[in-house]
């Protein structure tokens, strides 16, 4: 499970912590273009690392790397072709760079590369050009026969015939991931991890016969695999070596192979073999033991997630995503989450949930503060900032999981956002922005630790529940839950008790930027007349309008909890009461967690649908409008830095430096020029 960044953007830096190591000089900024600003990270500490250790960052990047055309091809079946087309148009153009055409054409490209395919990376809506079919196919005429990415024995013209409707006609493939329950959602989503004819019902029907009930420890059933069908009957083609994609698993092995002869102890030395394993032979079962083996790794400094991880891009939530993040120990932050997990059964104990729902044992929940050092596939350019796995619910409960916050991502946001005015423009008043400037930053990592740590390893479920009972809601609900885990415990006295927070207001700067972004401001994410589809934001809006609602008169004086106020003809989020609306997110866990123990689709289902999908087009409206002065983006992600070995005379690795010299432009198309094991002819 991953967390994405809230759409706060913080108008401050003010309350950076003091540990962090941040270069005032280092330049975040690196391009912006339709609702996207790209921008860098640094990488704080790389030069305390060992020369073994920064090879096998080194190592570990690259295999990072080598699976970006696996995510591509996940996320559409025409993605490869079409990058290389567009790609090959862009570099070999000798007409006007400046012309609204290519303009247009350099938009649409940097929206392709950064949404990894033709969809956009948050709403998978499909993007729209805004060059014409005229320029497209006058380009594509004169690119030679021999540079075309033809198919196996596709002609130009056929090429051109599957392609133009693609790219320019909005009715097809309009979605990659259909999440609208009364539809099909397999046959009507345009990601390529179901093949031809296949319909939803069949692959339900595939797995149900697949699943043994009585199966205490199941695997991720259809985590690695794309299922087609063949002869009327549906069959997984699997990932693996010899298998889908195995050119790009063969890259990712080899280098993974390199880091495992550097890893700095056997345990990772263990997990890293098992990983080869499985990526030779596609057993979900190896996945499983690799998966546990890295849970229990806490010693190793360096880190890393390489594999078919999340499912948000599957409709029906079980084929993973490819993605890599490869990182380190961020030493004096981990302290503050270490505090937090070592102290995980005090939390679950009084949780404010059924007893019969809590965990008698919270098993290893491990928790650390991270620095990326390399983001790739689905972590790329867009980025969670932070991640809990393995998502094997058995796995959790008896061997633990591991959470990790990536510190330096959230510091780079936050850099970024200084002085962007939106604290100015949403927030209700002086006090409110005061105490968001104090303690916005460190409460909204603590929520970040909370919701990984302890939120998503919280709970259970009675025996006999499906874990996928939920179906189309799981994500969203489970979401939810986590956060409401967070924000519940980031009031509680014991963050104080433990030397976490120095005031006990502290967390009234988290509650009140959920409110604001829960009923307001995240809607500068969706377009007019949209709803609300991605999981993390139906989980924001259903917990907001549920505790807005809730709150109604139940605030001290018989005030509303919290209420949308009028203010010079703009509407503002006004808190009347912070303790009761911890005690509203109290109540809204307990259902939520009795919805997911039971496995109650239906409340679950009812919850969604009145509280998380529907928009109010007046506060959407007002909000896209008071945005659109900002200038701020809705969506930003980052470029990676590049590391380079350093040759002695004997041809041995002496270094390997860290350098962030390219603009998004240069590293996306070096990416396509070294990292393409799909794509080379
Ligand atoms: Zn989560």
């Amino acid at each position: 499970m991953k967390k994405l960044i809230p759409t706060l953007i913080l108008g401050t830096m003010a309350t950076l912590n003091s540990e962090a190591v941040v270069d005032k000089n280092f330049n975040y900024h690196v391009d912006r273009f339709a609702d996207i600003e790209v921008l860098r990270y640094e990488v704080p500490e790389y030069d305390r690392l060992s020369l073994n250790q920064k090879k096998m960052l080194y190592y570990l990047s690259q295999a990072a790397q080598m699976g970006r055309d696996i995510l591509w091809d996940q996320n559409g079946k025409y993605n490869l072709q079409i990058r290389q087309l567009l790609e090959k148009i862009y570099t070999d153009y000798s007409g006007d760079r400046n012309s609204k055409e290519f303009k247009a054409f350099e938009k649409y490209l940097k929206q392709v590369w950064f949404g990894n395919g033709i969809h956009h990376h948050y709403s998978t809506d499909k993007f729209t050009p805004e060059f014409s079919r005229a320029f497209f196919e006058a380009e594509v005429g004169k690119i030679a026969d021999k540079d075309l990415p033809l198919a196996k024995g596709e002609t130009r013209e056929q090429m051109m015939t599957t392609l133009i409707p693609v790219i320019f006609d909005p009715a097809v493939m309009a979605k990659r991931v259909n999440q609208d329950g009364t539809q099909d959602v397999v046959a009507t989503s345009a990601s390529n991890l179901y093949g031809d004819g296949v319909t939803q019902a069949e692959v339900e029907a595939f797995y149900a016969a697949m699943k043994n009930p009585n199966d205490d420890t199941p695997v991720s059933y259809g985590l690695n695999a794309k299922v087609v069908k063949e002869n009327g009957k549906l069959k997984e083609e699997k990932y693996h070596l010899n298998g889908l994609y195995g050119p790009a698993i063969a890259e990712i092995i080899y280098w993974l192979d390199m880091a495992k002869n550097v890893a700095e102890n056997d345990a990772q030395k263990a997990y890293i073999t098992k990983l080869i394993d499985y990526y030779i032979t596609g057993d979900l079962r190896l996945f499983d033991e690799y998966s546990i083996l890295w849970a229990e790794d806490t010693k190793s400094d360096i880190d890393f997630v390489n594999g078919f991880i999340e499912s948000y891009g599957d409709p029906l939530g079980m084929t993973g995503s490819w993605e890599s993040y490869v990182n380190f120990k961020n030493t004096a932050s981990s302290e503050r989450t270490e505090k937090i997990s070592s102290n995980a059964q005090w939390f679950e104990d009084r949780s404010p949930v059924d007893p019969r729902f809590r965990k008698d044992k919270v098993k290893g929940v491990s928790a650390k503060v991270i620095t990326a050092a390399m983001l790739a596939g689905d972590a790329f350019p867009s980025t969670a900032i932070g991640i809990n796995l393995p998502n094997s619910n058995w796995i959790r409960a008896q061997h633990g999981s591991k959470s990790v916050t990536l510190e330096n991502i959230t510091e780079a946001y936050d850099m970024a956002s200084h002085g962007n005015g939106f604290n100015e423009e949403f927030v209700i008043d002086e006090p409110t922005k005061k105490n968001l400037e104090d303690y916005l930053y460190i409460t909204d990592m603590l929520h970040t630790d909370l919701h990984e740590c302890l939120g998503h390893a919280s709970g259970r479920l009675l025996p006999g529940v499906d874990q996928d009972a939920l179906k189309e809601n799981g994500s969203a609900l489970e979401e939810a839950r986590a956060d409401l885990f967070a924000l519940y415990y980031v009031a509680d006295p014991k963050l104080l008790e433990l030397g976490i927070l120095d005031n006990p207001d502290a967390y009234q700067a988290e509650y009140y930027k959920y409110m604001l972004n829960g009923l307001m401001t995240q809607l500068n994410r969706i377009e007019p007349g949209n709803d609300i589809e991605e999981a993390h934001m139906r989980n924001r809006q259903l917990i907001a309008k549920w505790v807005l609602e809730n709150g109604r008169k139940k605030g001290k004086g018989g005030k509303d909890v919290v209420e949308l106020i009028k203010k010079n003809g703009k509407t503002y989020v006004r808190v009347n009461d912070y303790p009761k609306m911890r005690e509203l997110f109290g109540n809204l866990l307990a259902e939520i967690q009795r919805i997911k123990s039971e496995g109650d689709y239906k409340a679950g289902n009812d919850l969604i649908q009145k509280y998380a999908v529907k928009v109010d087009p007046k506060i959407h409206k007002e909000v896209l409008d008071r945005f659109s002065k900002l200038d701020i983006p809705p969506y930003r992600g980052f470029i990676n830095p590049v590391y380079t070995p350093v040759y002695g005379n004997d041809g041995e690795i002496t270094d390997i430096t860290i350098t962030y010299p390219e603009n998004y432009t240069e590293q996306m198309l070096r990416l396509s020029r070294d990292y393409s094991p799909l794509t080379k002819k």
